[in-house]
């Protein structure tokens, strides 16, 4: 029985990568076609909004059974995902990214899993970030630890997206409506029994990252947000607290009153106690609105990306 492979490649500006992709997964696709008797495979380039020639150098890839989906604006790699997730037509579906930090080395190891011992998925993780800023290192761990924490899912330290999934899981992930998509989290919501195959980093084989920290920043807190109603509820637990402090006090002053009398006190603590209160309630207000935003943003029931122009469907 044939057994066909979709391998998912979203692409933002990365017109020198993608050669050096091609010529790396040509070599890999043969080992694996000799590895794997009747595979066959469809690459799915997403050009997400590139603004240098990727789109172009796509297209002229010399590479048989190579889709590509380009579209209007940069929506995120999510969306990128997304899109090649529903393009994708094989039994089997893999993401990389196209800069050569997923190893295609792995594809083998991670094929054996779904085909012949019976996973769901298989996935992989760094098991550490050599070549990457400390800070960033650090920053990520600490998300990791914050996520897993506040939600009941299960959000792997150092995964990748690169993953290998059976067609029952890929249709399992494009069941799920949402528009705010964090696909870590979607991974681990939808279940299945996945495999965890480790690699050391690799760094990037040309160009720089396309994540800046403000980007990472606001998908950290978009993951938060999406799998986690936790912070919700810090309004209620510091209304708690606070009423419990503020019991006290009453206590403490009426007492003191009937003890020693009433010298007056500096109104400064009292200031400080007004700002410190009024700080936590514009706290909480804000966690609310940003709920609140994204249930606006889902109910306005946008599509998730905008296509440009793709492969023909003949093709
Ligand atoms: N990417 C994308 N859209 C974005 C950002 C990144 O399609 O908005 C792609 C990028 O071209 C690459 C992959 O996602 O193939 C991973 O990005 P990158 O290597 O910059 O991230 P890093 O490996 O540094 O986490
Ligand atoms: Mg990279």
């Amino acid at each position: 029985m044939h057994k066909r492979l979709s391998i998912v490649v979203p692409c933002l500006n990365e017109e020198k990568a993608v050669p050096i992709f091609c010529t790396e997964m040509k070599s890999e696709l043969k080992k694996l076609q000799e590895q794997f008797e009747k595979l066959e495979y469809e690459i799915i380039f997403v050009d997400d909004g590139s603004t240098d020639e990727t789109l172009h150098v796509i297209k002229t890839v010399d590479m048989p059974n190579v889709k590509y989906v380009s579209f209007s604006r940069n929506f995120g790699k999510e969306a990128a995902l997304y899109a090649g997730f529903q393009k994708a037509e094989g039994d089997y579906v893999v993401t990389m990214d196209v800069d050569l930090q997923d190893p295609p080395g792995l594809l083998g190891e991670m094929l054996h899993a779904v085909i012949e011992e019976g996973y769901d998925s298989a996935a992989t993780r760094r098991v550490n970030r050599i070549g990457e800023p400390p800070v960033r290192s650090f920053l990520a761990r600490m998300f990791y630890k914050l996520i897993n924490r506040l939600s009941d899912i299960e959000v792997v330290d150092g995964a990748r997206d690169y993953r290998i999934m059976t067609r029952r899981m890929v249709d399992a992930i494009l069941a799920i409506p949402e528009r705010n998509r964090f696909t870590k989290g979607i991974y681990g919501w939808v279940g299945f029994k996945t495999k965890w195959i480790e690699f050391e980093n690799v760094e990037r084989s040309v160009g720089e990252t396309k994540w800046s920290f403000t980007k990472l920043f606001i998908y950290a807190l978009d993951g938060i947000m999406a799998y986690s109603t936790v912070p919700l509820s810090f309004a209620t637990v510091i209304g708690i607290f606070m009423s419990f402090l503020s019991a006290a006090a009453i206590l403490f002053i009426v007492v003191r009153k009937l003890l020693i009398g009433d010298p007056t006190s500096g109104w400064a603590s009292m200031i400080c106690v007004i700002l410190f209160l009024g700080g936590m309630q514009m706290f909480a207000l804000g966690i609310i609105g940003q709920y609140l935003a994204k249930t606006y943003l889902e109910a306005k029931r946008r599509p998730v990306y905008i296509i440009k122009e793709e492969t023909a469907a003949d093709d």
